[in-house]
């Protein structure tokens, strides 16, 4: 069923149970993302297990926007999501997003083929290379693809922006607030759910709940989509000789690390991914070590010292998309989940497509990208 929009006005309390027009379980990027859509249009309350938001992948990721990174739905949604939030950074009168070039080393095939292959790359020479990172060792690689349009992301900024649009909107927001169990309205209207010490009832209910999708989909009587959490990790670092602030994003053609700047230290990552249960992920030390000796083996840099660092989880289905609108089989029960490495820059307009499907207000022209989400498409589960 869809949930046709109505007015937000004051919400029907009846022995502490609360009613809205939508429930969305998670409050993660996604979670929060499409309440900022939805909040103008619908009556929604966001639950959260943890005390705060965005506690777990969505604070932990490298904060990237890169065009040319994932397959066309996602370049798709991330060019979109870009324009989306250059519009949120004018209205802010805060860069949210700035310059972080992304250049992938590689041999001159390996470079050939990714610039056939991406209209967002571009071929560098290895002496343009080292002009554009003056850091890396000479020998370790022949040229390089640029992408010039990548962007560093201020994910705290975002999701804040997504958080106090949703709220001046009338969403509802409460953490400490996991939901442990949910009831099918007999009457086919949608959910009775409890969540910490909240009852609600709500027409549909949204599982954005990153890593824990496919639980949260049995709870409400739908079968899983095969979602697998993966680790991932990142560290801090600090270098010997001085980081270029404004130096590019480095990673080799078979993506197996990652470093850029991080303000005056070094922010580098093994690429691992390793499944996963869902949980509070851990950093495994040895994959920093050997991740250290690598990337000082590539560049001059030196590095030093772990100023910090975390492990995150990237949650997909097998072929790699992000799960995204009704139930195939559980009416009034919607998917926001699946986003992998995406979820940060895809985040505006997936939730734009998201809010569109909900509402029964999708554009004829997307309906081939939200065939390509949808969760009733071949091969999930
Ligand atoms: C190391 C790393 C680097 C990354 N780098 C990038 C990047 O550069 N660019 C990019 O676009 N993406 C990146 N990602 C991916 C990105 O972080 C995720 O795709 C995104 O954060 C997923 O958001 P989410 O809201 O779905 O999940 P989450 O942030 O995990 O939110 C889901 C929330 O649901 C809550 N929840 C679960 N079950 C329940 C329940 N029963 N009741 C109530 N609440 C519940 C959880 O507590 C959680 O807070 C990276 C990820 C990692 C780990």
């Amino acid at each position: 069923m869809q949930c046709s929009p109505r007015a937000v006005g004051p919400l029907v309390c009846q022995h502490d149970i609360m009613d809205y027009d939508g429930l969305i379980i998670g409050g993660g990027i996604a979670g929060l993302s499409l309440a900022w859509r939805l909040g103008p249009q619908l009556s929604v309350v966001v639950v959260e297990t943890e005390p705060s938001l965005a506690f777990h992948s969505s604070s932990r990721s490298a904060r990237q926007m890169q065009p040319s990174y994932g397959p066309a739905p996602i370049q798709e949604l991330t060019m979109r999501s870009r324009l989306m939030v250059e519009q949120i950074s004018a209205e802010l009168a805060a860069p949210i997003l700035v310059p972080r070039p992304l250049l992938t080393l590689g041999t001159r095939t390996e470079v050939a083929a990714l610039v056939d292959a991406n209209d967002h790359l571009e071929a560098l020479s290895h002496a343009e290379t080292l002009e554009r990172s003056p850091d890396l060792r000479a020998g370790v690689f022949e040229a390089a693809a640029l992408d010039s349009t990548a962007l560093e992301v201020d994910v705290p900024a975002l999701i804040e922006f997504y958080r106090s649009q949703a709220v001046a909107a009338g969403t509802l927001v409460r953490t400490d607030s996991p939901v442990v169990s949910t009831v099918q309205n007999t009457n086919g209207t949608g959910f009775a759910v409890t969540a910490g010490d909240h009852s609600f009832t709500a027409g549909v209910v949204v599982n954005a709940a990153g890593a824990w999708a496919d639980t949260v989909a049995q709870l409400c009587g739908a079968r899983p989509c095969g979602l697998v959490p993966h680790r991932r990790s990142v560290a801090i670092v600090s270098t010997e000789h001085p980081v270029n602030a404004a130096g590019p994003m480095v990673e080799p053609a078979d993506e197996s690390y990652y470093y850029r700047p991080e303000g005056a230290h070094l922010l580098i990552s093994p690429c691992e991914s390793v499944p996963a249960e869902p949980g509070h992920a851990q950093v495994v030390d040895a994959d920093i070590r050997e991740l250290i000796s690598r990337i000082d083996a590539v560049t001059t840099l030196g590095i030093t010292g772990v100023e910090r660092a975390w492990t995150g989880l990237r949650t997909h289905p097998a072929d790699g998309l992000p799960v995204v609108g009704h139930d195939a089989d559980v009416p009034n029960f919607f998917w926001l989940a699946g986003q992998g490495g995406y979820g940060i820059q895809t985040s505006a307009a997936m939730a734009t497509l998201a809010a569109a499907l909900i509402t029964g207000t999708l554009e004829d022209d997307d309906d081939e990208l939200a065939a390509a989400l949808s969760p009733r498409r071949a091969g999930l589960g």
